[in-house]
Parts: C-alpha cells; sequence; structure tokens
C-alpha cells in the first residue's frame, strides 16, 4: 500500500498552488480531481472574462500572458494546463474522492474504483459543483439550469433568468445581445451593487429601455414547461412570464455533506470551517483547507486571488510538523 505524504483533492488553481509549493519541497504527492485540471472554470460561460487582472490569478510564479488587462476562461484554461505540464504535478483526472477517514497515522480516501493513503490532505474542493437550488415545483425541468455556456442555442427564444449578482446580470445580457427576450426575476428591489462596476449600469439601462423585462422584489413560486409563475412579494401578486429556457443563477455552495461526514467542524449559518487562521489546518488534526472552499456558503469572500495564497502557509506548516517529528 503506497502512503503519500500528501493528498490534494482538488485541481482548481489553488489546489494546483498547493502541488506546485509541494512538488518544491519534494513531497511525495498525488493531486486527486473529479474532472480535469481547473474543471470549475471549464464550465463557466464560454465567453466570460475574469474580473481580476492577469497576474493576480497567476501561480507557480508562472506569467499568465492575456491579449487584455482581464484575462479571458479560455486563456485561463490554457494557462493553467500549462502551468501543471510546467511543474509535472502528479495528477489524478476523473476521480472523486468520497469519503476521507482517518487510518493509522493519516488518512484513507475512498474512491469509487480506488482506495488512496496519506499521512496529509488538503481539501482544495471549491463550491462550483452544488448549485444553490431554489426548492420550487419545476426546478428539476430539462430546460431549467443552474449553469451557463454560451447563448447561441437560446436566440430567438424567450427565458428568464433568475438572481441579481454578476452571474445573473451576465448571462441576462449575454442572452439579450443574442436576441433572447429576456426577463429577470430577482428577490430584492435592485441589482447587487458590489457586482462588476462595469456590467450593472449596462443592464439597468437595458431595463429602463425596456429590451430587458425586470421584476424585482419577486420571488419564483413555480416552473412549468411553459412558463414560470412568479409572486411580486409586497404585494403577493402573481404573473405567469412565458419561457423556453430558465437559468437559476443563485449561486453555489461547498460540499458540505463529505466535510460534516470527515468530522470538520462547520460554524453559523454559512457552515464556515473552523480552521487555524495561520495554518489552514481544520479541528481534524493533518486535515487542511485551501481556496474557496473556505469561505463555506460565502462564496464570494475566497477567489483565486486570496485563495492561492493558502498553499505557502500550508506546505510550511507540513514540513514543520514533519521536521520535528524527525528529530
Ligand atoms: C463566473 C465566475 C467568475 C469568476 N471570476 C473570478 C475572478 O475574476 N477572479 C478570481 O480570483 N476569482 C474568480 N471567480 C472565483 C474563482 O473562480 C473560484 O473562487 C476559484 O475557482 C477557486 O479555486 P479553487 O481551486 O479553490 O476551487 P475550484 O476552482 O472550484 O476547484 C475545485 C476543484 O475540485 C474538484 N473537486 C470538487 N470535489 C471533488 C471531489 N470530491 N473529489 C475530487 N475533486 C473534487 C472540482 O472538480 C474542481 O476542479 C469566479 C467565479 C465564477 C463562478
Amino acid at each position: 500500500m503506497h502512503n503519500y505524504d500528501l493528498i490534494i483533492i482538488g485541481a482548481g488553481p489553488c489546489g494546483l498552488a498547493c502541488g506546485i509549493e509541494a512538488a518544491h519541497y519534494d513531497l511525495d504527492y498525488l493531486i486527486i480531481e473529479k474532472g480535469n485540471i481547473t474543471e470549475s472554470i471549464r464550465r463557466y460561460p464560454h465567453d466570460m472574462k475574469f474580473f481580476s487582472t492577469a497576474e493576480n490569478i497567476e501561480i507557480g510564479k508562472l506569467p499568465l500572458i492575456s491579449q487584455d488587462i482581464r484575462p479571458s476562461r479560455t486563456e485561463a484554461l490554457k494557462y493553467y494546463r500549462r502551468a501543471a505540464n510546467h511543474y509535472n504535478l502528479n495528477i489524478r483526472p476523473f476521480t472523486t474522492v468520497q469519503e476521507i477517514t482517518k487510518a493509522g497515522q493519516g488518512f484513507q480516501l475512498k474512491c469509487e474504483e480506488a482506495v488512496f493513503h496519506a499521512r496529509k490532505v488538503i481539501i482544495a474542493t471549491g463550491y462550483y459543483d452544488i448549485p444553490k437550488t431554489i426548492g420550487v415545483e419545476g426546478e428539476d425541468l430539462p430546460h431549467v439550469s443552474h449553469y451557463y455556456d454560451e447563448p447561441y442555442r437560446y436566440t430567438n427564444t424567450r427565458a428568464v433568468v433568475v438572481g441579481g449578482a454578476n452571474s445573473a446580470i451576465e448571462v441576462a445580457l449575454d442572452l439579450y445581445r443574442n436576441q433572447v427576450e429576456v426577463s429577470l426575476v430577482h428577490q430584492f428591489e435592485s441589482l447587487d451593487k458590489t457586482a462588476k462596476y462595469w456590467i450593472v449600469p449596462d443592464l439597468e439601462n437595458r431595463i429602463k429601455n425596456g429590451e430587458v423585462k425586470a421584476f424585482f422584489s419577486s420571488r419564483v413560486k413555480r416552473i412549468t414547461k411553459d412558463f414560470v409563475e412568479v409572486e411580486h412579494i409586497p404585494t403577493n401578486r402573481t404573473k405567469k412570464l412565458s419561457a423556453d429556457f430558465v437559468f437559476l443563477m443563485t449561486g453555489y455552495r461547498p460540499d458540505v455533506e463529505l466535510l460534516q461526514k470527515t468530522g470538520i467542524q462547520l460554524n453559523g449559518p454559512a457552515y464556515i470551517p473552523a480552521l487555524n487562521p495561520q495554518t489552514y489546518e481544520s479541528n481534524v488534526a493533518g486535515i487542511y483547507m485551501a481556496g474557496s472552499v473556505v469561505g463555506g456558503e460565502e462564496t464570494a469572500k475566497i477567489f483565486i486571488e486570496n485563495g492561492k495564497l493558502h498553499a505557502k502557509p500550508i506546505i510550511a506548516d507540513i514540513m514543520n510538523k514533519r521536521n520535528r517529528s524527525n528529530v
């Protein structure tokens, strides 16, 4: 049985940063990834541009060359693949960790077709796999989605977009600019003011001009194959919006079940993991957390720019403990 020094779960930008740091110290490590390298980013809207400038999402001191100040999704995908190759990172793709249990001095990680062992574990699983559902009838119909790819499939159809933050605003604008009749439904009275500053006025102007219909202070009551029933919260009045496609851009959340099964203490309604703020070690000694999973359900708090910085203190702590135990 092979016992790795370290297993990193997740090959997102922050998991990769941990792998680069582990390789630097010659640790015997493995990155286990359920999809392929930067699987979350691969599933982002195809034409999406990062809000970060290129240098802020670089890892391993490798330059990210991008055409504009802000890199595109494609540029980032190519960059992270080059970075993984450059450092010859040891990645096992298409393997999902289902369970982490203590075994001897370390841990056993159960996947569908294999079991792995490691002395230390870093959980860098992000949040993009699990959408925050809104719990209404019809949410699972085939024309309803929590993800958005590209607009061309939807031209000359009617779409309802639910939400008022970055993703919902971008989806509404992209659909509108590709000849889709868009209605936006948002539970609050205006768009999220913390969204990217250059997209909010754009959509507000489309709404003012009647080019996108907006239903603020409203919630979805049910979805059928032909329409979305929406309730105006202050008046309880309902309205049926015709819809060929429905995009529920209501956010995502980390895999709380996996963390709880592992024994990680999660605090408050946002399930924030209890971590040592210096080392990112959890209450389960030997299990660390890195990247956006550290923010629990507050998914806007930790992103690539600050999540990639977890790698150095985590690996430093692993090395310190190793050196001490060798003394
Ligand atoms: C549309 C959009 C735009 C964004 N723009 C920016 C930006 O401009 N700048 C910025 O800094 N951040 C941005 N973010 C946020 C940023 O992309 C995430 O915070 C970032 O991906 C975090 O990296 P990560 O490595 O922690 O997690 P992720 O990139 O989500 O990687 C986690 C990985 O773990 C894998 N995984 C999950 N569960 C398991 C399992 N059980 N077993 C094996 N593998 C598993 C997933 O497949 C995934 O590849 C954006 C997010 C979105 C949605």
